[in-house]
């Protein structure tokens, strides 16, 4: 085994553990270990790369030198300070993990190393200004579309399918048409933009199979999944980002008729076509499943290209676009603040944070009700932008909905003051492809 790999392997260890005896707070989960390792080989990449460094190890994270070079490398490329803030909050849990195994000696130097980074973090919050999302530059960028026109979209894609659907037989890709209508209509307009990650781990309402979730610790739990219930297709998601704060609280809801319809059709009819003997509900053009947030991201990416979309943006700008449509001044009637808030939770994160860890199902029920006139006033406005759109079939069913309140994450969002070591979990939320890790520009050997 390679150093480097031996040292991977033991950080691991000690990150993942439920129980460190040297570390703080809980162990992270296996995503989260994902995403500090890329960040890891990006920063020993760099060394390696740029700075002629012939051995990658991780003892590198106490070596002040490198590592400010490799910050300045971040800020010229114009990388967050979000992100830049979750490099720091990783690289000292590197050094913390290191002084585990220290000498006496080593420990004062680590001790002044954690130190200096504390110091780096404050410096660059005054440098770096945190840059606001700013729907109209991003719209000038082609990265935005308003929520009308989101949901025009992808109302249309959903009569497309249906009529496709009169068909006797569907042809693979009229499966694949089918298969994204259900994906774009699952992730907003019936339902508030949920988490990228619930869509990618939602596994068919096969009751044989048993929760695929890595981290999973129930023999009980069925895993992230579309139910059958009562005859009507319900959403249970077991693992979602609240998952811990909220005590394991499942969020379970009935579909609304319409999604219910299209995801059926779907299930019988397409995704033996689509995705032939996986047990998730989506998948990518091979037919497997999306593995990871930017899978799922390049996906979108060029599913929004063949649809013709003006606008380029990863999927998990539609909670933005959400949030931004809500914030309006002449925002359509439909989910309180407080209920979007609660469906939203990363835009009040230190307000959930702090006092308001629960799981709300009244307000959270109430909320996703409104989302029905919402998406109809989205569509109505659309129409008055777009005649092209299609006829719509009729009001939505005002039946219960589903409910993402998962979120707590989002790389955009500070988390403000608070200590530094309790930040490192913010990788968890690389489901945005704005994370840049700067990945692309060093990848490691
Ligand atoms: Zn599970």
């Amino acid at each position: 085994m390679q150093p480097l790999q031996g040292e991977l392997a033991s950080f691991c260890s000690w990150s993942t553990s439920g129980m460190q005896i040297d570390g703080k707070g809980k162990g992270v989960g296996s995503a989260t270990w994902e995403n500090y390792e890329y960040a890891i080989k990006v920063y020993l990449g760099y060394l390696v790369r740029f700075e002629k460094v012939a051995v990658p190890s991780l003892k590198l994270f106490t070596d002040p030198h490198s590592y400010v070079k490799y910050i300045s490398f971040l800020d010229k490329k114009e990388t967050s300070i979000v992100t830049i803030k979750n490099h720091i909050s990783l690289a000292k849990k590197v050094v913390s993990w290191l002084a585990c195994d220290a000498s006496r000696a080593e420990s004062l130097v680590f001790a002044d190393v954690q130190q200096w980074y504390d110091a780096l973090r404050v410096q660059l919050i005054q440098k770096i200004p945190r840059k606001r999302k700013d729907p109209g530059v991003l719209e000038e960028e082609g990265a935005w579309l308003p929520a009308e026109d989101v949901l025009a979209l992808f109302e249309d894609l959903r009569l497309k399918a249906l009529h496709m659907c009169k068909a006797d037989e569907l042809n693979p890709v009229q499966a694949r048409a089918l298969h994204d209508a259900c994906l774009a209509n699952c992730m907003l307009g019936y339902l508030p933009p949920i988490r990228l990650a619930c869509l990618r781990s939602l596994q068919l309402p096969n009751e044989g199979i048993p929760c695929l979730d890595k981290d999973c610790k129930s023999s009980q739990c069925k895993g992230n999944r579309l139910a059958v219930k009562q005859a009507a297709l319900w959403i249970s998601l077991p693992h979602h980002k609240n998952q811990d704060k909220w005590d394991n609280a499942i969020i379970e809801v009935a579909l609304p008729h319409q999604l219910d319809e299209l995801l059926h059709e779907y299930l019988v009819r397409g995704h033996s076509m689509v995705a032939p003997g996986q047990p998730y509900v989506f998948a990518n053009r091979k037919g497997l499943p999306f593995g990871d947030a930017s899978s799922l991201t390049a996906y979108w990416h060029d599913l929004m290209k063949r649809l013709g979309c003006p606008a380029k943006f990863p999927p998990n700008r539609l909670r933005h676009i959400f949030v931004d449509e809500r914030g309006g001044k002449d925002r359509a009637e439909g989910p309180t603040d407080k209920g979007a808030a609660q469906l939203m939770g990363n835009s009040v994160k230190q307000w959930s944070q702090s006092y308001d860890l629960k799981f709300h199902r009244r307000e959270a029920a109430e909320a996703m009700e409104a989302m029905a006139p919402w998406r109809e006033a989205m569509l109505k406005k659309a129409k008055g932008k777009q005649p092209a759109v299609p006829e719509s079939e009729g009001q939505p069913s005002d039946g219960d909905l589903v409910i993402d309140l998962a979120e707590s994450g989002d790389d955009e969002e500070d988390l403000g003051d608070q200590s530094v070591g309790d930040e490192v979990s913010e990788y968890e939320s690389c489901d945005d492809s704005n994370v840049d890790l700067t990945g692309s520009a060093c990848a490691f050997p």
